[in-house]
This record gives C-alpha cells, sequence and structure tokens, in this order.
C-alpha cells in the first residue's frame, strides 16, 4: 500500500475548557491530523462544532484539520468550513444527492475531499465517484456520539474498499471512525485501513493524551 499509516486525533472527547492546549499536546505526541466531529441535530442526534471550532483549531496547530460533517445538506456549509481553515471536508454518502457536484465544489474551495459510509451502507454507493475522492471514511459505529463499541462487521467493507481503491485511485486514503483503541486498531489496520480516529483512546486515555496517542502509533508496523 502507497499510503502512510495516520492518527487523526478527534477533539469530540477533548476538554473544551482546555482545547488549544490539548491540541499541543497531542500534535507534539505525534498525532498526525485533527478531526473535527461536526454533528447537526438532525441527520445523527448530537449537535456539536461550528466554523468557529475550526477557525479556533486553526489558530493553534499546523497539522492538517479534517473535518468530518455529520450534516443534512453540507453543500451549504462547505465554504464556511473550508474558510474557517478545515484543511479536508468530508462528507456522507447519505446526505448528499449530487455527489460529483459537492465533491467538486470542496476541491474548488482549496480543500481535499472525503465520502464516508455509516456501517448500514452499502458499498456500492461509493463506487461511481471512488475515482475523484482524496479519503474514503468507514463508519465503524453509527455516528453521532464519542465512546461508542466498535462494529466489527464493517471491517470486510474496509477491505473491499481498499481493494476497489488500489485499482482506480490507490493513493486516496482509507480513514476509519468509531470506536478505535489499541484493540480496534490492529483488527482495522490489516483490513486495510491507513488513517485512524480516535477520540475516547486518547482524550480520556489515563495515563494522559499524550500517552494515549503513542500507544496508538505504536501498533503501527516499522
Ligand atoms: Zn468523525
Amino acid at each position: 500500500m502507497a499510503v502512510p499509516y495516520l492518527i487523526s486525533a478527534s477533539i469530540l472527547s477533548a476538554d473544551f475548557t482546555r482545547l488549544g492546549e490539548q491540541i499541543e499536546t497531542v500534535e507534539k505526541a505525534g498525532a498526525d491530523w485533527i478531526h473535527v466531529d461536526v454533528m447537526d441535530g438532525h441527520f445523527v442526534p448530537n449537535l456539536t462544532m461550528g466554523p468557529f471550532i475550526v477557525e479556533a483549531c486553526r489558530r493553534v496547530t499546523q497539522i492538517p484539520l479534517d473535518v468530518h460533517l455529520m450534516i443534512e445538506k453540507p453543500e451549504n456549509l462547505l465554504e464556511a468550513y473550508a474558510h474557517a481553515g478545515a484543511s479536508n471536508l468530508t462528507v456522507h454518502v447519505e446526505t448528499c444527492p449530487n455527489l460529483h457536484r459537492t465533491l467538486q465544489t470542496i476541491h474548488e474551495l482549496g480543500c481535499t475531499a472525503g465520502v464516508v459510509i455509516n456501517p448500514a451502507t452499502p458499498v456500492i454507493l461509493l463506487e461511481p465517484i471512488l475515482h475523484m475522492v482524496d479519503m474514503v471514511l468507514v463508519m465503524s459505529v453509527n455516528p453521532g456520539y464519542s465512546s461508542q463499541t466498535f462494529l466489527p462487521e464493517v471491517l470486510t467493507k474496509v477491505t473491499a474498499i481498499r481493494h476497489l481503491l488500489d485499482q482506480v485511485n490507490p493513493t486516496a486514503n482509507l480513514e476509519i471512525d468509531g470506536g478505535i483503541n489499541t484493540s480496534t486498531l490492529p483488527q482495522a489496520l490489516k483490513a486495510g485501513a491507513n488513517v485512524f480516529v480516535a477520540a475516547h483512546a486518547i482524550f480520556d486515555y489515563p495515563g494522559g493524551i499524550a500517552a494515549g496517542v503513542q500507544q496508538l502509533r505504536a501498533l503501527f508496523p516499522a
């Protein structure tokens, strides 16, 4: 596989009274990206972060901001998140009836473009756009909350998508999000994922968040 192994630290489990300090700590500990889980209270039950938070993150770090839009009609807010400093914008296939246009718009805004599928969404829905994405994200929980249990049945989808990407877009990243920890990361890696989102396993790690990043990184092949 030509793609590197990366940790995308999700601030969904961060202490928001100390967000800047915690982002600096995960960056120093070796996190490659900061993952921002945006929820709208419609597509998913929870309500989280607007462009204002992305702008605040951008002020404290230079590493890529990996913005995951769990929102209906994401096309209405792409520009706002791009201008706030997002590096990557990932949209759900379930929310984008005009997916080619949405991905094109993300590229026109100067961001890399990802597409994400929920655990119950079949891989075939991605096939028409795989050639034009920078990343596919596979949800390994139903999106909406931190600290949920990993669904192992998504691993076969990860392998199927990596196989398809290797044929049409081999440099695209394959990210996995939901329930990633020291037990599940190796399974996802073996299945073909190369970018691992972790929230609880980093920000709530009993030994501290730097150790949380480092114990995940230690699982990558040398
Ligand atoms: Zn996410």
